[in-house]
This record gives C-alpha cells, sequence and structure tokens, in this order.
C-alpha cells in the first residue's frame, strides 16, 4: 500500500466526462490498495477566461502604481480566478462519490493551506495536514484545490500559472506521500515541447536539476516552484498521462542517471521582452540605479546584458523582464530618466528566449559553441546570451522560434528516430 497524491492538470478535468475519467483513475488505485489524495486544476481554459474577465474590468488608473491600490485590486483579482478550482474540487468529490468512494472537498481556507501575501504568486507557507490525515485514515479521499491558498489574515490567494503543480508536490511534502504523480495531456516529460518538436523524445527520467532549469525556462509542463520544492522536500515526482497507462517520467536525483547527455532538453519562453537602454552612464551605482526600483516594485529581471563603453563615459544596458511587467517596468524607468541619464529607452516584446539544459554540460566541452553553430547555420541572430553550470539561453527574434529549438535537438542529437 502505496500513499499517493494525484494530481490533474487542465485538461484532464476539462469537462465533466474527463472529470469522471479521472474519478475512474483514483478508483482503480484505491482499489489497488492505495490512499489516495487528489489535487485538481480549473477546467482547461477557465483560469484565463477568470483572468480575461478581471483585466475586462479594467487596471488601474493610468499612471498609478500607488501600492495600496495595486495590493487592493491583486485581492480581488485571486478571488475570482480562484474559483476555477474550486469548481473542479467539488466536482471531482462528487464524482468519486458517483464511484462508491467516500470523498470530500477541502477548500485552501478550510484546512487551511497558508500562503504569504504575495498575491497572484503567493508562496505557501505550511499545509495542517490534520483533517486530511484523519480522512485518510477512514478510507476517505480528500479532494485539494489546487493553485490557491490563504494568508494568515484570512485573504485568498493564488500561486502563479500552472500553481497547481505546486499545491500537490506541498501536499505530497505534508502528507509525507510515497509519490506525487502530476497527470497531463502528454505521457511525460520530453527533450522538448512535443507541440513542436515533433521529434521530442519522452525521458523515462530527468534529474530535479534539470527539470528545474527547464521548468525555469520555459518548459510549462510543470511550475519551476513545484520541482524546487519537491528537490528541496524529496518529494518522489511523477509525471504521466491522463490519457494513456504508460509509466511517464520519474524526477530523481542525479546518481539515478548513469547516462549523462551532454544537453537533455531544449526550451524557450515566449514570456520575456526586451528593453535596451542607450547611453547610460557608465559609473558605479548605475546597475542598482536601474534595477533597484524595478526589484521594489516587483518586476523580475532576467537575462542582462551590458557593453563596454566605447568613450568611457556611457555605454548600453539591456535587459529582458516579463512581457506582462513590460509596460510597468517602462514607466518606472521613464520615471526616472533624468535622474538615470539615459538617452534612449527601446522596448521589443518580439522576442524568444531558447535554452538547452543538461547535467552532463558540467563534463562536456564544446557545448555552447554547437548552439552558436546550428543557429548561425540556419541564419539566426544572437542578441543575449546567459548561461548558468547547467544551461546556456540565447534572446533571438520570436519568429525563428520553432526553427531555433527544432535545430538545436537535432543539432544536440536528441531527435528520436
Ligand atoms: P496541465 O494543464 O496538465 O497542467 P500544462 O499545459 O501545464 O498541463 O503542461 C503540459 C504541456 O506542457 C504539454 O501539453 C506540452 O505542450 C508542454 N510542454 C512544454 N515543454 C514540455 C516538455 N519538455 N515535455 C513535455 N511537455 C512539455
Ligand atoms: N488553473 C491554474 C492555471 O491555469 C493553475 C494550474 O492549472 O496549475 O494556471
Ligand atoms: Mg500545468
Amino acid at each position: 500500500m502505496a500513499r499517493i497524491v494525484m494530481k490533474f492538470g487542465g485538461t484532464s478535468v476539462a469537462d465533466t466526462g474527463h472529470i469522471r475519467a479521472a474519478a475512474d483513475r483514483v478508483k482503480r488505485a484505491r482499489d489497488a490498495g492505495d490512499e489516495v489524495a487528489v489535487v485538481v486544476s480549473a477546467m482547461a481554459g477557465a483560469t484565463n477566461q477568470l483572468a480575461a474577465w478581471v483585466g475586462e474590468i479594467g487596471v488601474l488608473p493610468a499612471g498609478s502604481y500607488d501600492d495600496i491600490a495595486a495590493d487592493a485590486a491583486d485581492r480581488e483579482s485571486d478571488v475570482v480566478v480562484a474559483t476555477g478550482e474550486q469548481v473542479t474540487c467539488g466536482l471531482m468529490a462528487r464524482a468519486l462519490q458517483a464511484l462508491g468512494l467516500k470523498s470530500r472537498s477541502w477548500l485552501a481556507w478550510q484546512l487551511p493551506i497558508v500562503s504569504d501575501d504575495a498575491h497572484g504568486k503567493a508562496r505557501i507557507e505550511s499545509i495542517e495536514a490534520k483533517d486530511l490525515l484523519a480522512a485518510l485514515a477512514h478510507g476517505e479521499v480528500p479532494v485539494v484545490p489546487g493553485f490557491q491558498g490563504v494568508t494568515r489574515g484570512g485573504r485568498l490567494t493564488t500561486l502563479g500559472r500552472g500553481g497547481s503543480d505546486t499545491s500537490a508536490v506541498a501536499l505530497a511534502a505534508t502528507l509525507r506521500a510515497d509519490r506525487c504523480d502530476i497527470y497531463t495531456d502528454v505521457d511525460g516529460v520530453y527533450t522538448s515541447d512535443p507541440r513542436i518538436v515533433a521529434k521530442a523524445r519522452k525521458l523515462d527520467k530527468i534529474t530535479y536539476e534539470e527539470m528545474l532549469e527547464m521548468a525555469s525556462v520555459g518548459a510549462k509542463v510543470l511550475q519551476t516552484r513545484s520541482v524546487e520544492l519537491a528537490m528541496k522536500q524529496g518529494v518522489r515526482l511523477q509525471v504521466r498521462s491522463s490519457f494513456s497507462d504508460g509509466p511517464g517520467t520519474l524526477v530523481v536525483d542525479e546518481d539515478e542517471i548513469v547516462e549523462k547527455a551532454m544537453v537533455s532538453g531544449v526550451a524557450y519562453s515566449r514570456d520575456e521582452a526586451k528593453i535596451t537602454l542607450s547611453r547610460v552612464a557608465d559609473r558605479p551605482g548605475v546597475a542598482a540605479a536601474v534595477f533597484g526600483p524595478l526589484a521594489d516594485a516587483n518586476v523580475n529581471v532576467d537575462v542582462i546584458v551590458q557593453n563596454v563603453s566605447a568613450d568611457g563615459r556611457t555605454t548600453d544596458l539591456t535587459f529582458t523582464v516579463v512581457k506582462a511587467d513590460l509596460d510597468r517596468a517602462v514607466a518606472i524607468l521613464e520615471a526616472r530618466r533624468k535622474e538615470l541619464g539615459f538617452a534612449g529607452l527601446i522596448q521589443d516584446r518580439n522576442v524568444v528566449k531558447v535554452s538547452v539544459i543538461g547535467v552532463g554540460m558540467r563534463s562536456h566541452a564544446g557545448v555552447a559553441q554547437r548552439m552558436f553553430k546550428a543557429l548561425a547555420e540556419k541564419g539566426i541572430n544572437i542578441q543575449a546570451i546567459t548561461t548558468s553550470e547547467i544551461k546556456i539561453s540565447v534572446l533571438i527574434a520570436e519568429e525563428y522560434t520553432e526553427l531555433a529549438v527544432r535545430a538545436l535537438h537535432s543539432a544536440y542529437g536528441l531527435d528520436a528516430d
């Protein structure tokens, strides 16, 4: 007998038929003698619809980035977008009951699942396990909505897009589950997004570290924080299909993988936008002056490139921010144009970040060279480069996304036969 957390993503609960099929999967696990706690996402597309409605109501008055107003708006936004998971949570518990299982729903505030108050991107701080453990002991299947938390002050929060993965891992850690199974619309983690690389191969295993990098540079199959948490808490994480019975992909420690490929995956992110400040003063403290206010406003900066100055006085500074933060970032910088003393600000939404990831990079030489050569052969210009120990990312024009990802996939020998 094992204790399993089963998480069903949006496509796996897309309608009542899918919810019944997922419930059937839970029943099979129960019949095999396993204890099961279920985490559900909202129906596919539901969160987008809810977020769109929030957008239609309107944003803050132009030019007003008052912290209190922004916080108040974000709180109400969470109240709306968190409802998608409440719907599927109740429906799943009903579907399980219809199959003769004992089941009930537990919303975030009922347990509670306590998070910090960073609305829209909250972090889970703790989950009270008492009621869930009692339910499991009584042979019940508790169903918990993903994506939501509640602050100590009693306000509803959401964990950021894809956050149900993190809810599932946090629950698995709290319940000391033997496994956390993430059921989705692909049968595992692939060498690249199977939606754009037809020759992508399913990986039987991937290391936590690689999965963490893959997720953080755009592979949406798992939310980055869920991998981070699984790694830290030693949760056995598996990605598998809701639509077939294969074994999926296991996320494991590095020593469980014998053959280390030079590169294990290629990922891309269309979520970033590029800002270039031209002729910024080349003196100590400038980077701090530029990035400080952005950090204060919770704008994350990713790739940063600073040129050496030609005249010893000024230099160009290029960096990326999340597309959704671009307007805010530009407003913040423009408001400080005098103080920062830059000559021009160019913004560009037409970029994509393409990355290759692999723990094998530590022991192989020439990994970056192969990437640059493959892109050059396709005539793709690299606008910026950034690396970590097991990852190389480049910024290129968005229209080359598919071409670049496929070329790199081939260049590193990842194509399926
Ligand atoms: P869910 O709604 O179940 O959470 P997501 O859409 O969040 O599903 O994640 C699954 C999707 O992730 C797949 O449909 C696939 O297009 C995408 N994806 C991106 N990169 C990868 C990858 N390397 N391996 C598998 N899937 C990937
Ligand atoms: N429903 C949320 C989203 O679409 C959370 C999730 O599905 O993981 O991002
Ligand atoms: Mg997801």
